[in-house]
């Protein structure tokens, strides 16, 4: 495969709002900030993520909405924000959700997709993962291979809709207990990570600098041992394929 010439186009595919941020926002800023082609697909509209017993879902589907879109802003992607518009917290691994996200890869036409790792149930003693965050991974898993490459799957995306089938390069899987590849980002990038967080400001207790700056030395840590001389970074379990 020869190199592309243009700057690399980035998928970014996440079940929540607030995902990409929390989770690698400091890899989608450096990017960003070096040019990279970045569109950002978001499958649910956050409309139960509140406490608040006033709160409605059309309501909170709107808020979470616009404070995606401004985060994005805030971490340099241009692109409007796809959004899906599933139920939160509902999301299943649908031939329906797979087909909605093959549209978007075939649209976009990414070389690299970034979601979240579908193997992961759990961090340590106090965090079961979100089952959407295991759907948003497999469902994309399978867009990509193989339903992105061949034109008879999915037939109504190829005619009518006139969507080529499409070949991802390279995928970053966050959220993963299987990290086996770091991307190095500066305090700037991170800075950015913690701006586009306070975007989501019905999400927040208390302000994230600290917290993201925090996991970034842990993952640079980790990259050291691996043979990185890296200060700062954000971890990935990654894939690069044949095209
Ligand atoms: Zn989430």
């Amino acid at each position: 495969m020869t190199e592309p010439q243009t700057a690399p186009r980035v998928l970014i595919v996440m079940a929540h709002p607030d995902d990409g941020e929390f989770m690698c926002g400091a890899t989608i800023a450096r990017w960003a900030r070096e040019g990279y082609d970045i569109h950002y697909c978001i499958l649910t509209n956050g409309d139960v993520g509140t406490r608040d017993p006033h709160m409605t879902r059309e309501q909170l589907a709107a808020t979470r909405q616009a404070e995606a879109q401004e985060a994005a802003r805030r971490l340099g992607v241009h692109h409007d924000v796809i959004f899906l518009n599933y139920v939160d917290s509902m999301l299943e691994p649908s031939l329906d959700l797979r087909r909605d996200v093959t549209r978007v890869i075939r649209r976009t036409r990414p070389d690299i997709v970034i979601t979240q790792d579908p193997s992961t149930y759990y961090h340590g003693q106090s965090y079961i993962n979100h089952p959407d965050h295991r759907v948003v991974g497999e469902v994309t898993m399978g867009a990509i291979m193989p339903s992105a490459s061949m034109r008879l799957i999915f037939p109504e995306l190829y005619e009518p809709e006139g969507l080529e089938p499409h070949d991802v390069g390279e995928l970053y899987l966050t959220n993963t207990t299987h990290t086996d590849r770091w991307v190095e980002v500066t305090e700037e990038d991170v800075a950015r990570q913690a701006d586009a967080l306070r975007a989501h400001v019905s999400q927040l207790s208390r302000d994230p600098m600290e917290w993201v700056m925090e996991d970034a030395r842990e993952e640079a840590a980790e990259a050291r041992r691996h043979g990185h001389d890296f200060k700062l970074a954000n971890g990935f379990k990654y894939f690069k394929f044949r095209r």
